[in-house]
């Protein structure tokens, strides 16, 4: 493990361990291979281009009032891992991108942490404008939402997807249960025409203001790094 993953571990207080019988780099490689090189040539680059510009201009629900910029999504349009969180807070409704600020950061060291770097990975949200004061999207907001959120994990067909949070949880899943219930859980996500396995974990913005759960995020990150190498 270099010197760059262990601070990226030590971010989210999680001790390193390496593994006697092999280097601990040996997973991270193989979580890099599935993310990487192995892909199937796709592009969708150019109709998610079109939908985000769409998107921009969307006024399908009343969140479209408050917005400065809608907030698509980032990333490799051919990502093996995509992440969903909840809803653009007032960094990402000003600056349009997904997962900046203090939460942002946390969320690239926690990727970092198996691998991967954010633009190896697509960041998107359940509901791409901002709720007013920072509220949960409501049912009617992620349900007129939903049309883009869906495409969006057609075209990229990811391997895996990180739900962070419970808003992203409850909605990828058509759940009312907990974010703890549902970790550690087998789960995907039905709406696509093949299954796709949906990992559930804490958002970072909760793990900023409750580190001790850092220690069970890790774990849930494992888990979908296992699930890329397989
Ligand atoms: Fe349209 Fe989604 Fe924005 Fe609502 S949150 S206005 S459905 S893009």
């Amino acid at each position: 493990m270099d010197e760059h993953k262990r601070r990226c571990l030590a971010l989210m207080d999680i001790p390193v361990w390496i593994r006697r019988d092999r280097g601990a780099g040996a997973t991270v490689a193989a979580a890099e291979d599935a993310a990487g090189p192995g892909a199937p040539a796709r592009d969708p680059s150019s109709e998610l281009a079109a939908m985000a510009e769409e998107v921009a201009g969307c006024t399908r629900c009343a969140l479209h009032h408050g917005r400065t910029r809608a907030v698509f999504g980032v990333g490799d349009p051919r990502a093996q891992l995509m992440v969903v969180g909840e809803a653009p807070g007032a960094d990402e409704d000003r600056q349009g991108k997904p997962f900046v600020g203090r939460a942002g950061r946390l969320l690239d060291a926690m990727l970092r942490a198996i691998g991967l770097e954010r633009d190896g990975v697509y960041i998107t949200n359940i509901v791409k404008c901002r709720p007013p004061s920072n509220r949960d999207p409501r049912p009617e907001e992620a349900a007129a939402c939903q049309a883009f959120l869906r495409r969006q994990i057609e075209l990229i067909a990811p391997r895996v997807i990180l739900a962070v949070g419970r808003v992203a949880a409850q909605n990828l899943l058509e759940t009312t249960a907990s974010v703890g219930s549902l970790r550690g859980q087998r789960l995907s996500y039905e709406a696509t025409e093949s299954p796709i396995p949906v990992v559930v974990t804490y958002h970072p913005a909760y793990l900023l203001r409750t580190p001790v759960q850092k220690r069970r995020a890790w774990d849930d990150l494992r888990a979908a790094r296992a699930l890329l190498a397989e």
